[in-house]
């Protein structure tokens, strides 16, 4: 099984290094995308919208040219393990998700995927061996359109300086910038 323009092997080694640790959220995730990449609509241009901030991003900007940083990745976190590819102008896309109804065939990843035993007590030997076996078959593709407000530029709009902080920030988010405000992230600051 190939994952985008890699070997499975090679997957693996790369998301340790990009990741962190060769999690099974992004091996899995990795199949979802290459699945998503080989029915996505026609067209050159395409966002990606992730409906959960684990892992799933993190394979988007492996196997896509689509990252958080350049914008054309979007995660609207609604705790779905699903991945969208769309045409950015059009917004006809393809969505691919994993399908819960089959892990009974696959119950290590059951196993993982409802968290039904502590990481600690899980099989991860036999959880790999059968994300690699089933592959594609843990996964549903679906025809969606996606919503205009995904298709709309993002445009940071004009640009103040913070009376509080001197530092510039959207003039859209009021008469101070939010880190001076409510969302201020920072305990301390020196
Ligand atoms: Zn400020």
């Amino acid at each position: 099984m190939d994952i985008g323009p890699y070997s499975f092997d090679e997957y693996v080694h790369l998301v340790k290094s990009f990741h962190g640790h060769a999690a099974p959220g992004m091996i899995i995730g990795g199949i979802m995308v290459d699945i998503a990449l080989n029915n996505k609509p026609a067209g050159e241009l395409f966002d990606a919208l992730c409906e959960t901030a684990n892992c799933l991003p993190d394979a988007v900007q492996l196997l896509t040219p689509c990252t958080m940083g350049n914008g054309w990745l979007r995660i609207v976190n609604l705790g779905r393990f699903s991945v969208t590819l769309y045409e950015k102008n059009g917004g006809e896309g393809v969505r691919v998700y994993l399908d819960s109804s089959t892990l009974d065939a696959w119950p290590a990843i059951k196993e993982w995927f409802f968290k039904l035993k502590p990481k600690k007590d899980q099989d991860s030997q036999a959880l790999f061996e059968q994300i690699k076996d089933a592959g594609a078959k843990l996964c549903k593709v679906r025809s969606v359109h996606v919503h205009p407000r995904f298709m709309e530029k993002r445009s940071k709009g004009s640009i103040a300086v913070c009376p509080l902080c001197g530092e510039a920030y959207p003039s859209k988010d009021g008469e101070i910038c939010l880190g001076c405000g409510d969302e201020n992230p920072y305990t301390e600051f020196h």
